[in-house]
């Protein structure tokens, strides 16, 4: 299924459960702006390749557009505007000032130098110059992006207007106005949100067995937080593939990040250094790893990994969505028939936009806080958002999903009347 087509399913369905006004769903059926672009780029060998780019904003009656930037080779128009009609719900559930936007460039980056990369992301920078700006849309790091690269953007934006606003993006190295804390962010704050879950439901997290699908950057600071506070990783995956601990007791996530960068594989057996251990470790494909058994479930990585065709062969009671889409509209109605508890996107990974949203106050008033008070300030916000679509699931028997879109949809239906829109 389109990827667009089901994030409107879930918006259609919170609708019905709410009664929503119908001019607020009229008004985010569709995004208010988007803009495409062909940017040619000389490669280093002289050929010159024109490469798809997409930045789609959705809505804006909270604030600023806010959304990150994915680089990858099935970015498409589709895709990008779920992403950035996500981030519009997921910012009001975190009751934050910013409306939401994605962009995209369709490119595989290990096909690209550094820089060709450097070169399109400038280029991208300069097309959009009139549509980004630290009040009007802030882009972030997504999929195939990190602090580099929002550092060109935030250079080269700055070029562009004659002044230096580091505040146009976030997610920035620190050295340039950077936030400590961002980068650990979406990970550690999925983990914080699932703590708070088990709480709720009395489960002792030291008995969780949690299975991780992508181990990039959000992946990988989730398995960090977990592991601390004794879960035990039985799984994880990522492009090429992944592993399995046969024996349920949990592998050592930087041991395994290690083999992954000396061996450039997680698949065929678990390796630390020169020991490796193929006995009690099993290859799987990215796609099976979904449907092993164990307590919780992390999609880290793509949309659309939980369909209708594989929905009724997961065993996990719990997911937790830490990438954006991973189950699809039609897989959400299987699993709720299955009592599986999904804690939502649009809250399991809104530690991200939370932190960026830190960054961005820092920038703008010239503040410069320590990890702790950033961490510290993200796990308030999404204790109250959490708490507010707890609230919502218990008042109105509805899935986390479908309340989570309440609390976001009557916050924008606020916002919408008190700016007239509607
Ligand atoms: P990343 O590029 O750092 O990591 C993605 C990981 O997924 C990589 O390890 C990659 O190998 C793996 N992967 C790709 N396809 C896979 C597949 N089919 N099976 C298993 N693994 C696969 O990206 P990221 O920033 O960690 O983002 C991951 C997800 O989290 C995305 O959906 C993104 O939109 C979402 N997200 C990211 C942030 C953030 O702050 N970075 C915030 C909110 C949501």
């Amino acid at each position: 299924m389109s990827v667009f087509k089901s994030a409107l399913n879930q918006l259609k369905t919170a609708a019905q459960a709410m009664n929503l006004e119908p001019a607020v769903l009229e008004v985010l059926r569709k995004p208010q702006r988007v803009i495409e672009l062909s940017l040619p780029l000389k490669k280093d060998n002289g050929v010159v390749e024109a490469f798809e780019a997409y930045r789609v904003q959705y809505n804006n009656a909270r604030g600023p557009f806010k959304g990150g930037i994915r680089y990858h080779p099935h970015a498409s128009l589709d895709e990008v505007k779920a992403l950035a009609f996500w981030m519009t719900i997921k910012c009001a559930v975190a009751d934050i000032p910013y409306g939401g936007a994605k962009g995209g460039i369709k490119l595989d980056p290990k096909k690209l130098s550094e820089h060709e990369l450097e070169h399109l992301t400038r280029s991208y920078t300069r097309a959009l110059r009139w549509a980004i700006g630290p009040k009007q849309d802030i882009p972030a790091p997504d999929v195939n992006t990190n602090a580099k690269i929002m550092g060109w953007i935030a250079d080269e934006f700055s070029n562009l207007v004659g002044e230096y606003k580091p505040a146009v993006v976030t997610g920035k190295p620190i050295a340039i106005g950077g936030s400590e804390g961002r980068e650990v962010a979406t990970g550690t704050g999925g983990f914080f949100i699932l703590a708070e879950v088990l709480k709720k439901l009395k489960k002792d997290p030291k008995k969780m067995k949690v299975m991780i699908q992508g181990i990039g950057n959000v992946g990988y600071w989730f398995a960090k937080a977990s592991q601390a506070a004794g879960m035990k990783i039985v799984g994880v995956s990522d492009s090429k593939g992944g592993i399995f601990d046969k024996r349920g007791i949990g592998m050592d996530i930087d041991n395994l990040m290690e083999t992954k960068k000396s061996k450039g594989l997680l698949a065929g057996c678990y390796c630390s250094g020169s020991v490796c251990d193929c006995k009690n470790y099993q290859a799987v494909s990215n796609q099976k790893l979904l449907e092993l058994p164990c307590d919780v479930l992390v999609p880290a990585a793509l949309e659309n990994q939980i369909m209708a065709k594989n929905a009724n062969r997961i065993k996990a009671p719990i997911i937790l969505e830490l990438a954006n889409g991973p189950v699809d509209s039609e897989a959400d109605i299987k699993l709720a028939k299955k009592n599986v508890l999904v804690i939502p996107d649009v809250l399991a990974n809104s530690g991200g936009v939370v932190g960026s949203y830190l960054e961005w106050v820092q920038n703008l008033y010239g503040y410069s806080w320590k990890e702790e008070e950033v961490l510290n300030r993200m796990k308030d916000k999404l204790a109250a958002a959490l708490h507010a679509v707890w609230q919502a699931r218990e008042k109105q028997k509805v899935t986390m999903r479908v309340a989570a879109f309440i609390v976001a949809l009557r916050r924008l239906g606020e916002s919408m009347k008190g700016r007239g829109v509607i």
